[in-house]
């Protein structure tokens, strides 16, 4: 099932997960899975290593996903460092296994240039034309609401969005913890006459030290409201529950601000995003 399909059904929920290192790591994904199942979710997406370097574990979750399950699973693909050959060649084994749904990505530059090897992509858009030329998907891009790190301003930001959401089905959102970034982001959006639908992302925090270097590498801002209630939280699980209230809160401005969805990011863990569906009357 497309992806857009489901959004012009009704509203979608989704979840994210990464493609596990270890065997253990793998039984604790099956476990989030089979947990988050019951919660008949839209879609999964499944994140994509940087220039390629979770290629083959991504591709398996992605493939097990869409010949195992009945939840459409979304995979995320970056371009940066990646052939035609190498896109195609990944494409044809989603095509083949029956996965319909892509999540073209720019990618991060490696800190180092010269681990950048061969690249026929530059950008997300370039990644967002081939599909489109060569294979019948349906396609998410990134949009980040608070501007993308290396966009050098506001405005170019949202037209490289626009564009890309030109050529795309929708869009998923970077975490953010503010509803008034998202609906600037879809004002912005409307005023270039763009109007796909952007299921904004949503990140329950279960870490101080995790969360702080994770909104640092996707340029989101931790309010002072939030750090202030994070800072004298010593017990794992106070932290947990404050992710939840927090993400849960957000959930539903978003939803009263008219998000087509909502794609919360589960670490792999089933817990927090059960409780934030329940909270929310959804599960
Ligand atoms: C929902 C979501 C999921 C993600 N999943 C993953 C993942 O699985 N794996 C991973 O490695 N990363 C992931 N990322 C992070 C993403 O790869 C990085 O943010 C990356 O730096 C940019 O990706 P992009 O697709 O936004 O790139 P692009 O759209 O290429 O944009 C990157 C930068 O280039 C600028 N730009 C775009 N086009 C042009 C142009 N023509 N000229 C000049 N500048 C231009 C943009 O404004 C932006 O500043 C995800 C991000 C989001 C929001």
């Amino acid at each position: 099932m497309r992806v857009s399909d489901l959004l012009a059904r009704g509203r979608t929920y989704s979840f994210e997960f990464f493609p596990p290192k270890t065997d253990e790591a793998q039984v604790q994904l099956s476990s989030t899975i089979a947990d988050l199942s019951e919660l008949a979710p839209s879609f999964y997406s499944v994140t994509y290593g940087a220039l390629g370097s979770t290629r083959s574990r991504t591709r398996d979750v992605v493939v097990n996903l869409a010949r195992t399950g009945n939840v459409p699973p979304v995979a995320h693909l970056t371009c940066v460092g990646h052939t035609r050959a190498d896109i195609d060649e990944l494409l044809t084994a989603y095509m083949a296994a029956g996965v319909e749904n892509i999540l073209a990505l720019g990618g991060d530059l490696p800190d180092d240039p010269s681990q950048l090897g061969s690249s026929d992509y530059r950008f997300a858009l370039d990644l967002v034309e081939h599909l489109r030329d060569e294979f019948d998907v349906c396609i998410g891009v990134a949009a980040h609401p608070e501007v993308h790190p290396r966009s050098p301003s506001r405005e170019q930001d949202r037209q490289h969005l626009a564009e890309k959401l030109r050529h795309a089905d929708f869009a998923m959102t970077q975490f953010f913890f503010d509803v008034d970034h998202y609906r600037r982001l879809v004002d912005e959006l409307a005023a270039l006459g763009v109007t796909k639908p952007v299921i904004p992302g949503v990140m329950p925090i279960s870490n101080k030290g995790q969360i702080v270097k994770m909104a640092q590498m996707s340029g989101a801002a931790l309010p002072a409201w939030l750090t202030d209630r994070l800072a004298p939280l010593e017990h794992p699980d106070d932290v947990r529950k404050l992710g939840v209230e927090v993400a849960t809160q957000l959930s539903s401005e978003l939803l009263a601000a008219g998000a087509p969805g909502l794609h919360l990011y589960t670490l792999n863990r089933s817990r927090a995003p059960r409780e934030i569906l329940r909270n929310l009357g959804l599960s």
